[in-house]
């Protein structure tokens, strides 16, 4: 549920987003945005053109028929003034639709970009944060039309408010107290809007609880994966009534609302017909008098009429524009948001020939917002070139602390020395350049076997001869060469001739854009949890066998895999337990022989 927000606020807020999506529309668009803008206001204004040229010509006629002159020159004039005033704003109306047409389009487009762009900017730690996902689901359920709505509603308002000026103008120009009926007219409309309008369209447009909890539901009948379930579990009673029993209170509540609102609507009719009463009597006593022409009373009356339609549109406009103010908001929250790792001005840009020693001093951390402190006072080096293995049991705190060495957080205590350079001090996307890193939660990638390869080089030309090595390393190259179309499969379901990967071959596949990568240091972060663990062992067995003079690190649950590595971390709930080759730790007797015989004799059995 939305806070209560003070009328003042709620002003404000409109008035702030509004202005931000307006110039967002002027930077990105500003031909088009003008052009839209200015047609939206003139066409608002034109419109009284047609009523007082109307209203000269009957006056003449009048005035022709009372001294019996033949067609004078004024009503010719006049004639050609209302012909335009017809024509003019009929040319204008199809310019304006066609520019309005280009702009939400290509604001569309922009708008895109601006999210792409916002995302990407990002760092990881604030990605992986709750406060975007947070901002970002509440943002993605509205879309970034919002924004464009914001600029369609305020030109809206913009053209009502002008319509509103110039009919009060030619009202007041006629008689001032018809300016006062008029308001007084219009106003019952404002409460029937704000009561009604607002909760009508909120239940047709803007997706409320229920109708997100039909729609989780209808997805039932519509994903593949979901609908198997649904037959085999016999569930289609079940949802098919839960829907309809959701779609019933649903149609109950618009039906309800919307009789309401004719009961209201027509209560402001009745002031507002009441209201015109008195102006056409008022009016036509002014006439009666002498005192205003027919034409004049013509004109009132016009004008009249249109001035309480555009109050009528003015309050409906505000009120969308209010609404749509309240979700493009959100995507601005998400714009807003700013990397909480970041370069220092003037960071390093190192240039290495190998891979640089790599300190870790004294390193304490707790994740950001909380107290649990999940790596305590680590120290260890890793020289230029050596693989290391981080094994311990799930949570100890191994990705943990490679995320601290890729930057993705910064330690709360202790320092990570680059070459003896504080890893704060370099620049942080030329440190990433020189990373090869995957995670356990990796990205699966639609393209052919080659392009998901040679993506972790995007700004390389493919090289083919690697791709193909990268495939035998990380043991891909077994069903690659299975595929019809070898390296230009696409791994894609939804493409004609394309295949669905397994999770384990997923990981095979991200294992070889590892190796493609092949940057100076590579980091595995249990890169093969859905395969198995002799596997496993030759995957490993390669990064720590291959990757010549290269830097290498592995994180694994598994102990027995690891065993070729030159260093062997244990973690032990943040704590590094031991460290050293696998002959050292053996012969201690430790932890990590302990824990090694288990699982090996465990996998043993099993395999
Ligand atoms: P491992 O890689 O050894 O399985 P992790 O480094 O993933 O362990 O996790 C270590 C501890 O940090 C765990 O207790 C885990 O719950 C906690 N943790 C991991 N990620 C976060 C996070 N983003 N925010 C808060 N706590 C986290």
């Amino acid at each position: 549920m939305e806070e209560a927000v003070e009328e003042k606020d709620k002003f404000r807020d409109i008035f702030s987003t509004s202005r931000r999506a307006l110039s967002l529309a002027w930077k990105r668009e500003r031909k088009l945005f003008l052009v839209t803008l200015v047609l939206t206001i003139f066409l608002a204004g034109i419109t009284y053109l047609q009523l007082a040229s109307f209203s000269n010509i009957v006056d003449e006629i009048i005035r022709m028929q009372k001294l019996s002159l033949g067609v004078t020159h004024t009503l010719v004039k006049q004639s050609i003034v209302l012909g335009l005033s017809f024509l003019i704003p009929a040319i204008l109306q199809n310019l304006l639709s066609r520019y309005s047409a280009a702009l939400t389009i290509r604001m569309g487009t922009h708008n895109q970009m601006l999210l792409i762009d916002s995302y990407a900017k990002l760092d990881i730690g604030t990605i992986e944060g709750s406060e975007f996902q947070t901002k970002r689901d509440r943002a993605l359920k509205w879309g970034t039309g919002s924004i464009n709505n914001v600029v369609h509603y305020s030109e809206r308002v913009l053209s009502d408010v002008t319509a509103f000026i110039v009919a009060g103008f030619v009202l007041y120009s006629i008689n001032p107290f018809l300016v006062v009926l008029a308001i007084v007219g219009s106003i019952s409309y404002y409460f029937v809007e704000k009561k009604y309008g607002k909760a009508l369209y909120n239940a047709y447009y803007v997706s409320t609880d229920d109708i997100r909890i039909e729609a989780e539901k209808v997805d039932h009948f519509k994903e593949v994966k979901r609908l198997i379930e649904v037959v085999l579990f016999g569930l289609k009673k079940l949802f098919r009534s839960q829907i309809l029993d959701i779609n019933n209170s649903y149609d109950t509540r618009v039906i309800k609302l919307k009789s309401k609102e004719s009961v209201a609507t027509l209560g402001a009719d009745i002031v507002q017909i009441l209201c015109l009463f008195v102006a056409v009597f008022f009016v036509t006593q002014q006439t009666l008098s002498g005192k205003l022409l027919i034409g004049s009373l013509l004109l009132a009356f016009g004008v009249y009429r249109s001035f309480v339609q555009v109050s009528q549109n003015f309050f409906r406009d505000f009120s969308r524009l209010e609404e749509q103010t309240r979700y493009a908001r959100r995507w601005f929250d998400i714009f807003d948001m700013q990397s909480k790792i970041t370069s220092k001005v003037g960071a390093l840009k190192p240039v290495w020939a190998k891979p640089p020693v790599i300190e870790f001093k004294n390193i304490s951390f707790a994740y950001p917002e909380t107290d649990n402190v999940v790596l305590k006072n680590i120290s260890l080096i890793l020289n230029s070139g050596d693989k290391l293995a981080i094994v311990g049991l799930n949570g100890a705190g191994k990705t943990t602390l490679v995320k601290l060495l890729c930057r993705v957080y910064d330690p709360t205590e202790g320092q990570i020395l680059i070459d003896g350079i504080d890893l704060r001090d370099i620049d942080l996307e030329h440190w990433h350049y020189n990373l090869g890193v995957l995670f356990q939660d990796f990205a699966e990638y639609k393209l052919t076997v080659r392009e998901a390869i040679a993506v972790s080089r995007p700004d390389e030309p493919i090289d083919d001869k690697k791709v193909k090595l990268a495939a035998q390393m990380s043991g891909a190259i077994d069903f690659i060469e299975k595929f019809p179309k070898k390296y230009e499969q696409i791994l894609w379901k939804g493409f004609h001739d394309g295949v669905e990967l397994s999770k384990g071959q997923h990981q095979r596949m991200a294992v070889a854009r590892i190796f493609y990568r092949d940057a100076l240091i590579s980091i595995l972060d249990e890169p093969t949890s859905a395969i198995d663990a002799v596997a496993e062992e030759k995957i490993f067995e390669v990064l720590e066998t291959k990757l010549e003079g290269k830097t290498g690190i592995l994180i694994s649950h598994r102990f027995s895999t690891v065993k070729n590595a030159d260093q062997i971390a244990v973690i032990e709930h943040g704590e590094l337990k031991e460290l050293g080759s696998h002959k050292e730790l053996m012969a201690k007797k430790g932890r990590y022989e302990e824990l090694y015989t288990m699982q090996a004799s465990r996998y043993l059995e099993s395999e």
